[in-house]
C-alpha cells in the first residue's frame, strides 16, 4: 500500500529500530514507548486491521502471536508483558496495517482502567 507507513518500514523506505525479521513478519521499536519495552510485531503482507482478517491468515497470526514472548524474553522481559491490537478508530487504532504492541518493564504494568 502506497500510503502505509508500517508497508514503508517493510520496505525499508523509512527507517526502524528493527528487532526481528522473517519471510512474513518483523518486529521493531515503538517510534513513541508507552512502555520501557515497546515494540511492534506486524505481518509484511499489508492487512489494515483484525477486521481484514480470514482463515487464511490463520497460520500467519498464529505465527505473530507465538514469536510475541520469545521476543519478549530476548528484550528482556521474562516476567511478563503486554500484548495490544487495537482495532478500528473506536479501538484506538491509528495505524491501519496490523500491529501487535508488546508492552514490558521491570515494573508492573499499570492496570487497565475500567469503565464505570
Ligand atoms: P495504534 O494506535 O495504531 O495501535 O498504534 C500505532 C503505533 O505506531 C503507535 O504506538 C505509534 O507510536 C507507532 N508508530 C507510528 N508511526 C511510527 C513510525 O513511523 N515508526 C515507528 N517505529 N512507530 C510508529
Ligand atoms: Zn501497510
Amino acid at each position: 500500500m502506497d500510503n502505509c507507513i508500517f508497508c514503508k518500514i517493510v520496505n525499508g523506505d523509512i527507517p526502524a529500530e528493527k528487532i526481528y525479521e522473517d519471510g512474513d513478519i518483523i518486529a521493531f521499536n515503538d517510534i513513541n514507548p508507552a512502555a520501557p519495552v515497546h515494540f511492534l510485531l506486524i505481518p509484511k503482507l499489508h492487512i489494515a486491521s483484525l477486521y481484514e482478517t480470514d482463515e487464511s491468515d490463520q497460520c500467519l497470526l498464529g505465527k505473530m502471536l507465538l514469536l510475541a514472548p520469545q521476543l519478549a524474553k530476548k528484550l528482556g522481559c521474562p516476567d511478563g508483558f503486554r500484548t495490544i491490537i487495537n482495532t478500528g478508530h473506536l479501538g484506538g487504532q491509528e495505524v491501519f496495517h496490523l500491529h501487535i504492541h508488546i508492552l514490558g518493564s521491570s515494573e508492573r504494568l499499570p492496570v487497565m482502567n475500567h469503565h464505570d
